[in-house]
């Protein structure tokens, strides 16, 4: 008897920093990509010595040994999207964007990871120019918090209307659609995320979870990168992710020591 080989399953590639303490970084968006059904493939851009207090050393593995495991996934599995986070060094931009040019039909969600909650930097000062000129223009979504929007524009962003111009010098950036997350703005009890491409847009509003919450950055993306694989288009990818980051956020638990949560992936 023939047997019909299983179709693969849709597979996700997160390029981006391990985290020891298992509340961000690869952890976070391999349990993202386990809780929306689709494979999970990783490619470790930077490893960080890290728990719930904060990061204590960082280590980024050879040039060639970053591209080896990203041309390996590559080479094996169906790779529907791709999701970028914590790329620390010039050096490890300039090599991902490389790799990533020769698939230029799959959609890359991009969180221009900066500086940890924790206040530890997570990219080089002389990261950010490479990153806007080779990684930006690539982005089919581009999730920057307010401080990671400000350095990238140059520039303070406050409440509002101001949000809003913000939105739309981010995009002129190069990225095809763009989500300003808005945790870190001050807008009452509200949080409001705003995302704009060229067909859509949408203010999303929900009331503030009083929670120190570990991580949400990394499965925001992770979470829109999955949904892109399953179908969604980019506005829709967003909605879902953010639905997707407020169950999380009450499912979250506390780790370690400190008061800092890391959250639940169901
Ligand atoms: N560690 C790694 C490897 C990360 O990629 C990130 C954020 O993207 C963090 C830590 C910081 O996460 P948070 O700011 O949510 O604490």
């Amino acid at each position: 008897m023939t047997q019909v080989a299983a179709p693969r399953p849709r597979s996700v590639l997160t390029i981006a920093g391990s985290d020891s303490g298992g509340g961000a970084g690869i952890q976070a968006d391999l349990k993202t990509f386990a809780a929306h059904g689709v494979h999970g493939l990783s490619a470790l851009a930077a490893l960080t010595a890290q728990h719930t207090r904060g990061v204590t050393a960082v280590h980024a593995p050879p040039i060639a040994f970053l591209r080896a495991q990203i041309d390996a996934c590559f080479d094996d599995f169906d790779v529907r999207s791709v999701k970028i986070g914590m790329l620390a060094t010039a050096e490890i931009v300039e090599a991902v964007a490389d790799a990533l040019a020769l698939h230029p039909d799959i959609p890359v969600v991009l969180d221009p990871v900066m500086i940890a909650t924790s206040g530890a930097k997570l990219l080089d000062d002389d990261a950010l120019g490479a990153l806007r000129t080779r990684m930006i223009p690539r982005a089919h979504v581009l999730t920057p918090n307010l401080p990671e929007a400000e350095l990238l524009l140059g520039r303070d962003i406050s409440a509002g209307a101001d949000a809003e111009d913000a939105l739309a010098a981010l995009r002129a950036l190069g990225a095809h659609g763009v989500l300003l997350k808005g945790g870190h703005l001050d807008e009452g009890d509200e949080v409001v995320d705003r995302y704009a491409d060229a067909d859509a847009q949408f203010a999303h509003r929900a009331p503030r979870l009083d929670i120190d919450g570990h991580g949400t950055g990394c499965t925001l993306s992770s979470a829109i990168a999955a949904r892109l694989a399953l179908g969604d288009d980019a506005a829709a990818a967003c909605r879902a992710g953010i639905a997707y980051v407020h169950r999380a956020m009450r499912d979250a638990y506390r780790p370690g020591r400190s008061e800092v949560s890391v959250l639940g992936h169901l």
